[in-house]
């Protein structure tokens, strides 16, 4: 079994969904007392959002890179980035290690292909909805990709910084949520992206009448099988 190089903390309440995903996804697959071989390095989550907010980008690949060649140091075979915002600075901390990413998006992608959806929804932070960085690698994939419109960007947004990622669960917000993928289900997605790793926290399959694709549960699976190949 290969060993997983998690960098977590973003959010840490994200971070405990893939412990928990990989090492059932072990369990399920090896059966008995088997578990995943884990290496994690948990960073400071407000250290990450002030250089998102400031748009020092450059200092926060500086961050997770020293992270990745600390997993790659301690033996991992292959680095996770716990967060689906933060692989904005992927290719830098790619080419810090010499170990492979499994890159968020490029999985998310092959699930969509494999559930034969073409056009889907994307929520998500408003770097993830808004930039290149993560729609792109949908795109190349070939699948069209639709975001929520005007200012609900900004309410999904806040619902992850100020709600999502300090524990905080509203129905009030998770309301809001559904409406926007009613929204863009009228729009024609197919299916909808949790395309934030806190966004299952809030809500689940079964609030949801299209195929929901949580990226925090995929990427964990991804891993846990990546690890076993
Ligand atoms: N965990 C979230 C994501 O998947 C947001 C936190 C962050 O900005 O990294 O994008």
């Amino acid at each position: 079994m290969k060993t997983i190089g998690l960098i977590g903390g973003m959010s840490w309440e994200s971070t405990v969904t893939y412990y928990k995903i990989i090492n059932e996804t072990v369990k399920e697959k090896l059966g008995g007392l088997h578990s995943a071989k884990i290496l994690m390095c948990s960073v400071d989550f407000d250290e990450i959002e002030r250089c998102q907010s400031a748009g020092e980008w450059s200092r926060s690949a500086e961050i997770l890179s020293d992270a990745a060649q600390r997993l790659e140091a301690a033996g991992a075979d292959f680095i996770v980035i716990c967060t689906n915002t933060m692989h904005k600075v992927a290719p830098e901390v790619q080419a810090s290690v010499s170990v492979p990413l499994l890159h968020i998006a490029t999985v998310t992608a092959r699930r969509l292909k494999e559930a034969g959806i073409s056009t889907v929804g994307l929520l998500g932070t408003s770097y993830t909805m808004t930039q290149a960085f993560y729609v792109d690698v949908l795109k190349d994939a070939g699948i069209d990709v639709l975001i929520p419109k005007g200012d609900d960007i900004q309410l999904v947004n806040g619902i992850i910084f100020d709600e999502l990622c300090v524990g905080t669960i509203r129905e009030v917000s998770k309301n809001h949520l559904l409406r926007i993928i009613a929204d863009l289900c009228r729009r024609g997605a197919q299916g909808v992206i949790l395309g934030c790793t806190e966004l299952g926290l809030l809500v689940s399959p079964v609030d949801v009448d299209l195929p929901v694709f949580d990226t925090a549960i995929i990427h964990a699976e991804e891993a846990a099988l990546e690890a076993l190949r």
